[in-house]
């Protein structure tokens, strides 16, 4: 069966990077581009550090560049010190959420399980989770990856996920900052795999966009954004600099 064309979301996600002076240049810069092609064919959005959502909310306001977040809590307030609600970054001007990177799992021992209660914290709050998922190079190296996958997913997909609050981000941890990445054909069979899984559990499954990440970069992106069910990326590094961010939306676009 043929994919679906879904339209591409291109997600920045700044990490513990950035200061008010960056974040204004880096928001002007793709504002600045944006405004040059209005009709690009692909959704943009930045995901700054918590501290500086409130900023960031003012600057891409009044564009097409959607506000995320890179981490929220179960819970929607209480006694959590240091943490912030779902509820709160909608709040803030918040669209999205990314749940469940490798950082966190691997920082903060996060486990699917709690991916999930996250993920449904970000729906009741009217957020799109961007749930992430990816083997290790141990787990590739021993054939593991597609049971890796199935059971991440499995876990930290929460049962009210649609098409309209639900991404899916693949982003091989082996790949994340190192500047290697899967051939496409390893990209498609991961991808085909997930999508068979979504459209299994959910109605809309084929609709759900499933984003690649890790080192994808403006030189790469048209390679790794052209294999099959693959419907945007997940940009750590190259997230940070306008250029690199706005090659890898243009080779999204196919503009
Ligand atoms: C990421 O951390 O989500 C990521 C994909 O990082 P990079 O693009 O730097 O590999």
């Amino acid at each position: 069966m043929t994919a679906l064309r879904l339209r591409p979301l291109i997600a920045g996600n700044w990490k513990m990077n950035g200061s008010r002076a960056q974040n204004e240049a880096l928001i002007a810069d793709l504002k600045g581009r944006l405004a040059s092609k209005p009709d690009l064919a692909a959704d943009l959005l930045v995901c700054p550090p918590a501290a500086y959502l409130m900023q960031a909310a003012r600057l891409v306001g009044g564009s097409a560049i959607a506000l995320g977040a890179q981490d929220c809590h179960t819970k929607q307030s209480g006694a959590h010190t240091g943490d912030v609600s779902a509820a709160m970054l909608a709040d803030c001007g918040c669209r999205y959420v990314i749940l469940g990177h490798s950082e966190r799992r691997a920082d903060h021992a996060e486990k699917s399980e709690q991916v999930a209660a996250k993920a449904k914290a970000a729906h009741e709050a009217g957020l799109i989770a961007i749930v992430c998922v990816g083997e290790t190079e141990a787990e590739r190296d021993r054939g593991a990856t597609l049971d890796v996958i199935s059971s991440q997913l499995e876990g930290s997909v929460p049962a009210d996920a649609a098409a309209g609050n639900l991404v899916i981000a693949y982003e091989p941890v082996w790949a994340i900052g190192t500047g290697r990445t899967p051939t496409p054909d390893d990209v498609a069979a991961v991808h085909a795999h997930i999508r068979s899984l979504l459209k299994a559990w959910f109605k809309d499954g084929a609709e759900m966009r499933i984003l690649y990440g890790g080192s994808v970069k403006a030189s790469n992106a048209a390679t790794l954004m052209h294999v099959a069910e693959v419907n945007g990326a997940l940009v750590g590094g190259a997230s940070l600099k306008g250029e690199e961010f706005w090659g890898i939306a243009l080779a999204a676009a196919g503009a």
